[in-house]
């Protein structure tokens, strides 16, 4: 372990590695110190390269110790999008595609950290206060360490994703209101029965576990960073950490100097962190309203740190309607083979946007964040996909079907689960 303590990013004060997330002498969020000397010349590109499929292939850079709650997550697909790059008139665009992760969703890799953590302090009880994806990958990597589990979501998330979650059995407590109510709930309720809430009091160790987002891509594209990224946005907390562990890898020497612009993706009926940046103002929290559960967090706890990564870098931030969700998951599938769920949608429909604006150029080297599973929101696509077609087991009904031309004509939608 090469970590040195907590800091707070806002006022610099220093903590020991604890079970705590805030600053109290300003509230500002707590980060992990590593020795980066000593990370210097113990991990190099070779022993990187010989490591683990997985996350911890990287673990020099992770706040775990020898002991880790393994799912096996990370090491997943980068794909070169022809198809998709052509349809947009782009030169060279790739899909990072975190979306077949354990629990298919990048959640995993900060809960693997986040939950190794839990059990490093001793804690027998893990929660977290999920949009969605948090909740199934907490479920499942409690099931595997053999730890209580709670999990708080708010009463109207995805069938799909609560199916799933309620598969490993944890304690799952539907809350009435937002994201950011039960959010607010389980910041007492950490305290009140001293759990380990993985995106709360663990907060400074989960989100660490997003930085391998960052070296993987990097090391996919033969050690060098793309000329821009376009990442989803919640709690704004994945982004920041991203373009982290590219500049972690920049000053080890892994990588020349990195110029990345960052870009950020959100739902139009949830999107403060893109609000902010194009209007050049502070962040105003918002009462969701979208298709888009897994990033609708009205008040981003690392909204501010997102839009000074965004200014920095010199990136941009879009934002997507409803219907335009649904056609870039439905884009992103016909073209690449890739399904995803409604964070991907609004990846794919913010870069389809930016690139027709120019404000994406056709010609950079653009990798985009694909970060959770289309089988999680199935629900959405009810009523955008076709009814298929019954006939009875008679090669002249297929002859009648294809009659007209040689692909079928639909008649309706499908409307609802079958
Ligand atoms: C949680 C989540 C995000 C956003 O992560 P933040 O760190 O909250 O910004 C993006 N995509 C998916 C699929 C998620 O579940
Ligand atoms: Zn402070």
């Amino acid at each position: 372990m090469y970590v040195t303590g907590l800091k707070c990013r806002n006022c610099g004060k220093e903590y020991p590695i604890e079970p705590v997330s805030i600053c109290e002498e300003c509230f500002g969020p707590l980060e992990v110190q590593y020795d980066f000397d000593r990370i210097g010349e113990a991990i190099s590109k070779g022993g990187i390269e010989r490591g683990p499929r997985s996350i911890w292939r990287y673990k020099a850079l992770l706040p775990v110790g020898e002991r880790v709650v393994d799912l096996n997550p990370g090491y997943t697909p980068l794909h070169r999008a022809e198809n998709l790059a052509r349809e947009l008139g782009m030169e060279e665009l790739y899909i990072k595609n975190d979306s077949v992760n354990p629990t298919f969703s990048f959640k995993d890799r900060v809960v693997s950290v986040s939950v190794s953590k839990a059990l490093d302090f001793g804690f027998d009880t893990v929660g977290c206060a999920s949009t969605g994806n948090l909740a199934s990958s907490v479920a499942a990597h409690a099931a595997k360490a053999g730890l209580k589990c709670y999990i708080f979501i708010p009463a109207n998330l995805n069938l799909g994703k609560i199916i799933q979650t309620l598969a490993y059995n944890p304690n799952l407590i539907k809350v009435e209101g937002n994201y950011d109510d039960v959010n607010r709930l389980c910041t007492e309720v950490a305290g009140y029965y001293n759990w380990a809430f993985v995106n709360i009091n663990l907060r400074p160790y989960y989100s660490e576990g997003s930085k391998t987002l960052g070296y993987e891509v990097l090391e996919q594209l033969g050690w060098e960073a793309p000329e821009r990224i376009v990442v989803p946005v919640g709690s704004g907390s994945l982004l920041t950490k991203i373009y982290k562990g590219y500049k972690e890898f920049e000053r080890l020497g892994l990588v020349e100097e990195v110029s990345t612009k960052v870009t950020a993706a959100q739902a139009e009926g949830c999107s403060p962190v893109t609000t902010a940046f194009r209007t050049g103002g502070e962040i105003k929290p918002v009462k969701p309203d979208t298709i888009e559960k897994s990033l609708a967090i009205g008040n981003p706890a690392d909204g501010y740190y997102a839009v000074r990564v965004l200014k920095e870098t010199g990136g941009t931030a879009g934002a997507v309607t409803d219907p335009e969700i649904i056609e870039g998951i439905k884009l992103l599938a016909r073209t690449e083979g890739v399904f995803t769920e409604t964070a991907g949608g609004v990846v794919v429909g913010t870069l389809k946007k930016l690139v027709e604006a120019g404000e994406i150029e056709r010609d950079e080297k653009t990798v985009i964040y694909i970060t959770g599973n289309g089988l999680k929101t199935q629900d959405v696509l009810l009523g955008h996909v076709p009814e298929p077609v019954k006939i009875r087991p008679d090669l002249k009904e297929v002859e009648k079907l294809l009659s007209a031309g040689r692909e079928i004509k639909y008649e309706k939608e499908v409307a609802q689960w079958q």
